[in-house]
This record gives C-alpha cells, structure tokens and sequence, in this order.
C-alpha cells in the first residue's frame, strides 16, 4: 500500500515560492553590519606605524646629555638648558653626571691630551645607542689651541662624532638647531638596518 503524501508538489512549491518572496521583501533594506562601529573606534584609538618608527621618536624625545664640558663652551650649554631655550621641551632636561644614564655627548671646550683618556672612558661606558654633539671650534679642531702640543685637534680623534656645531662659542640657538638635526639623524635609525 502506498504511504498518502501528506504535502502535495503544488504546496511545497508555494511554500518555497512564499519563503522567497519574503527574502526579497526584506532584503529592500540592506542589513547593518553588527561589527560597523568597529571601523569608528579603530579610525579614533589606533595608529598604524613602524617599530622603527616609535624607536626612534621615543629615543629622539628622550635625549639625556652626559657632562662633558672641559672649557667655556659650557657657559652657552647652561644657556640653552636655562628657561628661555628651554631644552626640557625636547625631553633633554636631565642632564646626568653618570655616563651609563645618558646617551647624548654634548663635547664643549678645549680637550687635553692628558683629559682625553677620560672621555673615551666616559664615551665607551654610555649605553648604546649613543651620540655625540661636537660643540664649537675647540671641541671640532682645537679651534685657538689646535697647534699647541698638549691639545686634541677636535674630539673626533677619540670618538666618533654625530653633529658639528660651529662657533667659539656657539649660541644657544646653534645648539639647538644641532640638537634638532641630530633628531633628524636618530628619525632615520632602523633597528634592523643601522641608519636608513
Ligand atoms: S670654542 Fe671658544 S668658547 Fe668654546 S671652548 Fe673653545 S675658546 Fe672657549
């Protein structure tokens, strides 16, 4: 005996052609996308960038001089680091006594032969990455004293130097506009590829 179908074709296919037309009444308007206002907070909170990048604005910012400052060069340093140059708006206020907190050399005055071992140590005792800022005509050549026996021809005999600010002595305005190339200089570090 046959089993009696309890739906008929014709029903099934009304039944579907029912679901369909449903579909399309409501697919008029478009369905919000639950995750949208993802794309808002993302556009607000999040900033896409390089780890080189942030490296290098977070050491840029930092810069903590060390003391190196043999001669009358270091008057116009203590200029630029007073109030109106203001160097703690480059995040350069401390300047530190130790070379293992610091990491910017600022080289200011007359170098001796027999002061020079003392640099190169406080230099080689400074954490990496460092620089060094050679600051007037003394700290660059020797500037008045190159040719005396007992005076370094220019810091970069002993270390190596990253910005030559000119001048005897330079005015706080020429250190700072080394101090902001040197910025530009550590701007194109990469930690995998030394300077870009
Ligand atoms: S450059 Fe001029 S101001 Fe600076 S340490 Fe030499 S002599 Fe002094």
């Amino acid at each position: 005996m046959e089993i009696e179908e309890v739906y008929s074709r014709q029903q099934l296919d009304e039944a579907e052609g029912r679901q369909i037309n449903e579909l399309i009444a409501r697919s008029q308007r478009i369905i919000p996308d639950p995750d949208g206002w993802l794309d808002e907070e993302l556009k607000r909170n999040i900033l896409v960038t390089s780890v080189d990048a942030v490296l290098d604005w977070a050491r840029r910012t930092s810069l903590w001089p060390v003391f190196c400052f043999p001669a009358c060069c270091a008057f116009e340093f203590m200029t630029t680091a007073a109030s109106r140059f203001d160097i703690s708006r480059f995040g350069m206020e401390i300047v530190r006594a130790s070379p293992r907190q610091g990491d910017l050399m600022i080289t200011a005055g007359t170098l001796t032969w027999k002061m020079a071992p003392q640099v190169k140590r406080i230099y080689d005792q400074m954490a990496e990455p460092k620089w060094v800022i050679a600051m007037g005509a003394c700290a660059i050549s020797g500037g008045i004293f190159r040719s005396s026996y007992s005076v370094v021809p220019g810091y970069n005999r002993i270390i190596p130097i990253d910005v030559y600010v000119p001048g005897c002595p330079p005015r706080p305005e020429a250190l700072r506009y080394g101090i902001r190339m040197l910025h530009k200089k550590i701007s194109k570090t990469s930690i995998t590829r030394g300077v870009r």
